[in-house]
């Protein structure tokens, strides 16, 4: 049986065409700086986004940990929504990295607002609190749903942050999703933040691989921290060269990924098994089951006609929609949701 994997954008592999290019690819020791394909991918990453450098890193983890420990010291704080990956996801990293505390915001779907994010950041000479030093937001929202920061939001919050002298970063791991559906241009992000996490390993399909953008004094210090983190990789060119055919051929098709999930929504929409589904603006599917189903009888069930999904706490399930998630995979999947409630609603 053929298996359509929705847990995550994460479970791509890569295409022949993405392959020949890492088999092409020139390499050499990295750690001496002298891989050609990975510096072609910094100064390529860094030049779309409007920032003057990049380091090329394992993991989406690595890059946010590696920015956060440039930005603070032990004894500040971090400024994030509740949800954040930073947070959620990266296994208490910031304190065992940093130590550095973290000052959550109740935002909407993991989106903070300007006024939400200037609560938070503590009043200054008084030794009872830690120094607020970062804000750090995350586009898309993964916890939220695949929700998204246009431009405008992110300048409010940037401005926030210019006001009180703090850095400000993103956690760009599906920040390609954000600018498809926004429509907003990636040169533009530079001006706002101080550092940028991109991933490569999620929508765009490539197998390994995240870029920390930021100013030149920044990337060196970064480069810094990646090597005692054991971050620094040696002919890593050939991973690289899959991020810069990732790059080149899988950021204009991204909109197909969320048509597909749209898609996905409307059908659960007209179930009865579906309580309720947050709205979709990316690749992101969340909804809450009714008592019908468990979250792992549900999983459990779709696996059976060979769809894999996530239990996202619950009674919640998650679909991401990602690159290896074809047409006819699509139909497959709409139908075997539709069938799903037919069946339970003949048993009722
Ligand atoms: C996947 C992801 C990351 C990075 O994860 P890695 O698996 O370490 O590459 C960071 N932030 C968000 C929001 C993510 O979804």
């Amino acid at each position: 049986m053929q298996i359509i994997d929705l847990r995550s954008d994460t479970v791509t592999k890569p295409t022949p065409a993405m392959l020949q290019a890492m088999f092409a690819a020139p390499v050499g020791d990295d750690v001496y700086g002298e891989d050609p394909t990975i510096n072609a991918l910094e100064e390529k990453t860094a030049a779309m986004f409007g920032m003057e450098a990049g380091l090329f890193c394992p993991s989406g983890t690595m890059t946010n940990q590696i920015a956060i420990k440039v930005h603070t010291q032990p004894l500040t704080e971090v400024i994030c929504d509740v949800t954040a990956h930073i947070y959620q996801y990266e296994g208490g990293g910031i304190s065992f990295n940093s130590g550095a505390s973290v000052a959550l915001v109740h935002g909407e779907r993991g989106k903070m607002r300007p006024q939400q994010v200037e609560a938070q950041i503590r009043p200054l000479d008084n030794v009872h609190f830690p120094e607020t030093k970062l804000v750090a937001l995350e586009n898309t929202c993964n916890k939220g749903g695949g929700t998204y920061y246009t431009l405008e939001e992110i300048a409010a919050i940037s401005e926030v942050c210019r006001r009180h002298n703090l850095a400000l970063h993103l956690d760009g791991a599906r920040v390609f999703n954000a600018l498809a559906a926004s429509g907003d241009k990636a040169a533009d992000y530079g001006r706002y933040f101080d550092s940028i996490s991109v991933c490569l390993s999620k929508g765009l399909g490539a197998p390994v691989g995240s870029v920390l953008l930021g100013s030149k004094g920044f990337i060196k210090r970064a480069r810094r921290v990646r090597k005692v983190l054991g971050g620094g990789m040696r002919q890593a060119g050939y991973l690289a060269a899959a991020c810069i055919y990732a790059l080149d051929n899988h950021v204009e098709r991204l909109q197909e990924d969320h048509r597909k999930a749209k898609a996905m929504k409307e059908v659960l929409l007209q179930t009865d098994y579906a309580e309720s589904v947050l709205p979709v603006e990316t690749n992101i599917v969340i909804f809450k089951l009714t008592d019908k189903y468990t979250d792992a009888a549900f999983v459990a069930a779709l696996e059976k006609e060979g769809i894999r999904a996530s239990s996202f706490g619950p009674q919640m399930i998650r679909f991401v929609t990602h690159l290896d998630v074809t047409e006819e995979m699509l139909q497959h999947t709409l139908r075997t949701l539709k069938a799903m409630n037919q069946v339970s609603l003949a048993t009722a």
